[in-house]
């Protein structure tokens, strides 16, 4: 895999942080859990879309863009990552934000990554939950072509054969860290939402034989579904990687047990996960995606997944600042003086 024969803005803070997670570790009494810190990336608080991005905003400056448009959910890291770049490369920014959740609490609505995206620059417009959003966001950008702009549109999470070249190569990044660390890393877990991340891991994986199975932990489709976007999008990547046929069907595993009542909603167990890597490691996880990851995390060294002398990485994907458009679901807003009675 020779990345550099594809356009790239270096602008992640790479490689990200390997570390142990020693006190979860041996709270959980299971494998030694590792953290690969690519909430850590670098621009607006980081996260994973960073990595994609490289590449994404790296076509668009070629193809001479002067307005990138993105879609996501309300509290959508991608669409205030993408704000960043935008703002950091002279473009403007123009987003459609999906209402998945139907939450009318004004924090999910405004804080977060809402008033991120506004503080970037950016312009946002919004949609009713349930619609083709690539669809609409294709129909925006032709509005704005007809006024004369240079738009480059982006699908929601990043998540194209471009876009998942940053993971592929993170998929690199990581393997070389552990060899260098005489670490043998037996199970790489992760979120998994719109498929680039993991599909990206894999194909990396399998490109340089690393023999290291995938774990993506999903977050809102059932698993047939959620199995069958990550296997088209590593077979799109691997062959605009020139490594076709590297992936095979069973590569691809999601366990969608996490996800709850639904995308964006937390789940009691994704709070507690939260708590437990902010009180045991001082690590910000999110209610959307990695606090559902973690929780999946918890739950399968619980029931016996890994063996005890086993090294687990998770791979922190991001996302700390929607907790700020979730601090209601904490409970944590009685006064101080009532917790110190
Ligand atoms: C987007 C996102 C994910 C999921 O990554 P995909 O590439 O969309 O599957 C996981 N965690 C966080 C914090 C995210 O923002």
């Amino acid at each position: 895999m020779h990345f550099s024969r594809f356009p790239r803005v270096h602008l992640a803070h790479l490689p990200t942080a390997l570390e142990p997670m020693d006190r979860l570790s041996e709270t959980l009494g299971g494998p030694r859990v590792w953290i690969k810190r690519d909430d850590c990336t670098g621009l607006s608080t980081g996260g994973n879309k960073t990595r994609k991005l490289e590449f994404l905003m790296a076509e668009a400056a070629a193809q001479g863009a002067d307005l990138v448009i993105t879609q996501g959910a309300t509290q959508s890291n991608h669409a205030r990552q993408t704000a960043a770049f935008a703002a950091r490369m002279g473009m403007d920014c123009h987003i459609l934000l999906e209402d998945r959740t139907g939450s009318n609490d004004v924090d999910y609505n405004t804080n977060g990554n809402v008033f991120l995206d506004y503080l970037h620059g950016a312009t946002a417009e919004k949609r009713p939950g349930g619609l083709d959003m690539n669809a609409e966001m294709e129909a925006v950008a032709e509005t704005f072509r007809a006024k004369g702009r240079n738009v480059y549109t982006i699908p929601g999470g990043g998540s194209n054969p471009t876009g998942a070249l940053g993971y592929a190569n993170a998929a690199m990044e990581l393997v070389q860290q552990a060899n260098a660390m005489g670490l043998k890393i037996d199970r790489i877990v992760h979120a998994t939402g719109s498929a680039g991340t993991q599909a990206g891991l894999i194909v990396g994986l399998k490109a340089i034989n690393a023999d290291i199975p995938l774990l993506g932990i999903g977050v809102r489709a059932p698993r047939p579904k959620q199995e069958e976007n990550v296997y088209n999008l590593a077979i799109a990547t691997a062959e605009k990687l020139g490594c076709p046929g590297v992936v095979a069907r069973d590569d691809i595993v999601a366990n969608t047990d996490y996800v709850g009542e639904g995308y964006g909603i937390p789940t009691p167990e994704c709070l507690q996960a939260i708590e437990m890597f902010a009180r045991l490691e001082g690590i910000l996880l999110d209610p959307v995606y990695s606090g559902k990851g973690g929780a999946g995390l918890v739950d399968l060294i619980r029931k016996g997944e890994f063996a005890g002398d086993e090294n687990i990485v998770f791979l922190h994907t991001g996302g700390a600042v929607a907790l700020f458009g979730y601090t209601g679901a904490f409970g944590y807003d009685r006064p101080a003086v009532q917790a110190a009675e």
